[in-house]
């Protein structure tokens, strides 16, 4: 067994981003300045997307992208119930209502079949989350926006290098589209607490860009600065969900690691495929779309009870038992009890997210992980799984 803990996941920070987080701190100047307008410019250009706007956590971006392409009050939004709160939340703290559509046990991504039969004439937005960094079938779910005049927000938190059909995901296609990426310390790249909006459009750029910062027609950046003007107009009532340098200055230097950080993820993903591929007990999940490039944010197993005869959760604590660290991506949305009491949403709704969400399990998988720490896991596995 192992003698020290494994986390299931731990952000890889270099020297060089730890100096630029000095380096800014030293210059006086910490906020929202040159540091994150330099991401937002690298980050755009890597995803060859037009606008991309930093702000302070995914949960801001996803909240800021619903609010700057108008839904609100009276709105319904589909949305998948295997994903994190935030989804839903979002939603919820526009005035709008959150609905599900059940997905599929295999990919644990949104079924676009499902997403037709959940529309109603209210409906007017959509999120689909690449569940893991696999992306979800967009052409479908494009085809019923396009159909039905509606809006997409890619919660992308997961998929950040990942592609569909050739396409980056955080490039939409459309222009009533947008991609939100996190930068939580977990993530495929970590600002501390961060995240990313990225879309084609520029009106929505535009009210997301005043949006993070009050509302204020101009950012801190311009008003202080040696060539800013003082004046600043009060377009709308905004949130404060801007991004600092101190954390630009970690994105910065994890964004030029990305590749090398998704090609460590793909290699212990296929060192688990062959440790793992067979074993009575659990099933990991198969590889993407011929053509797809999946991201590895998680690696998700589904645990057969049945065969095991105990419970995911179960599961969990003997690996802990084993120095192991595993986590839960995630209990299904509407077995939670506040959506249950606000929306009757409740068990036997969503069968294909809860016999996922009662038997998925995230094994540990980061950039910064040995050989031999996969070489543990694998036999941990084994173990808890009577091999
Ligand atoms: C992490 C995550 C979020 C929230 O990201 P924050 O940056 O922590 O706000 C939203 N959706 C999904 C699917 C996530 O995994």
């Amino acid at each position: 067994m192992r003698e020290t803990f494994l986390p299931f996941a731990k952000p890889d920070i270099s020297e060089e981003a730890i100096a630029d987080v000095a380096d800014s701190l030293r210059s006086g100047w910490i906020t929202t300045g040159p540091k994150a307008l330099k991401f937002e410019k690298s980050f755009g250009e890597y995803l060859g997307v037009p606008y991309a706007l930093a702000v302070n956590s995914a949960t801001a971006g996803l909240h800021l992208s619903l609010l700057a392409f108008g839904i609100g009050p009276g709105d319904e939004v589909i949305t998948t119930p295997m994903t994190f709160a935030a989804t839903a939340n979002t939603v919820i703290l526009t005035g709008a209502r959150p609905v599900l559509a059940d997905i599929d046990p295999v990919t644990f991504n949104i079924r676009p079949e499902l997403v037709k039969k959940a529309l109603t004439p209210r409906t007017k937005a959509l999120i689909p989350v690449h569940f893991a960094g696999r992306p979800c079938e967009m052409e479908a779910l494009e085809e019923i926006a396009e159909k039905n005049g509606l809006v997409i927000i890619e919660d992308a938190a997961h998929a950040l290098g990942a592609s569909r059909r050739g396409r980056p995901i955080g490039s939409p296609a459309r222009q009533r589209q947008a991609a939100v990426f996190s930068f939580h310390p977990t993530k495929n790249i970590t600002t501390g607490e961060g995240g990313m909006v990225c879309t084609a459009c520029e009106d929505a750029a535009e009210r997301v860009s005043v949006l993070r910062q009050h509302g204020m027609s101009k950012g801190a950046w311009n008003r202080y600065a040696a060539t800013g003007t003082p004046h600043y107009d009060l377009l709308f009532p905004g949130l404060k969900y801007n991004m600092l340098d101190i954390q630009a200055a970690i994105g910065n230097d994890q964004l030029t690691r990305l590749a090398s950080f998704n090609a460590r993820r793909r290699e212990i993903v296929n060192m688990y495929r062959k440790g793992l591929e067979g074993l009575p007990g659990l099933a990991l999940p198969p590889e993407p779309a011929q053509g797809d490039v999946h991201s590895w944010h998680i690696l998700t197993p589904l645990i057969d009870i049945d065969y095991l005869g105990f419970s995911r959760d179960e599961f969990m604590a003997r690996m802990r038992e084993l120095n192991i660290g595993t986590a839960l991506h995630y209990q299904a949305l509407h077995l939670f009890s506040y959506y249950g009491r606000e929306y009757g949403w409740k068990r036997g709704d969503f069968p294909g997210a809860e016999f996922v969400s009662d038997r998925i399990v995230s094994i540990p998988l980061f950039p910064a992980m040995t050989n031999g720490d996969v070489a543990d896991v694998i036999e941990a596995i084994r173990r808890v799984c009577g091999r």
